[in-house]
């Protein structure tokens, strides 16, 4: 199969940096608001911040799958001398907590890199961090072609126009048995 290139798009995240200021939650409901900027509730934002001000614990952390289970983690993690739970790093939209779920219908919510209509050119959660905890990068990446189920079609067709549809079934029962 051939390889293609792909842009992979990446937030990184410097919790030393991050002060609690929530303007990434406010800034992203708010653009995810219908009609957008009507509102800005941190409920409907797709980054959430875990925060425990007493031990300045500050984590910033950001939508990803909707799962229909909660897990059984409940590791602990120590670092730099702040413990956090093994969710607090979790990006699942799931039943245990109420983080990723859209407030009224409880619908899952996922970050977009804000690819939104209108798409923006630099996540604005990043662009609304004043103190850099968020800054974005973009890379390339080779990539396995994803084979469309069009093209296998259009394919086949040829085959069967140029040599008939039995001598292509033929053909692939063979291949079939040697696999
Ligand atoms: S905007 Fe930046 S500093 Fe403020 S809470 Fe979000 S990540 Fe932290
Ligand atoms: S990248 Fe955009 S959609 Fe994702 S959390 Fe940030 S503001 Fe929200």
């Amino acid at each position: 199969m051939s390889k293609v290139k792909k842009k992979v798009k990446v937030i990184k995240i410097d919790v030393d940096k991050c002060n609690g200021c929530r303007a990434c939650e406010v800034v992203c409901s708010a653009f995810h608001a219908k009609p957008k900027y009507s509102s800005n509730n941190p409920a409907r934002s797709r980054i959430r911040l875990i925060s425990d001000p007493l031990k300045d614990v500050y984590l910033p952390v950001y939508a990803g799958e909707y799962t229909k289970a909660e897990c059984s983690g409940r590791d602990k993690y120590v670092i730099d001398g702040k413990e956090y739970d093994e969710c607090d790093f979790c990006r699942a939209s799931c039943p245990s907590r109420d983080f990723f779920k859209e407030p009224d219908s409880g619908l899952p919510l996922r970050c977009d890199m804000c690819e939104d209509d209108p798409p923006q050119e630099k996540p604005l959660c990043v662009q609304w961090c004043l103190n850099d905890a968020l800054t974005y990068e973009e890379r390339e990446e080779e990539v396995e072609e994803e084979v469309k189920p069009e093209d296998v079609e259009i394919g086949l067709g040829s085959m069967i126009d140029k040599y008939g549809l039995e001598k292509v079934m033929d053909t692939v029962a063979r291949m079939a048995k040697k696999e």
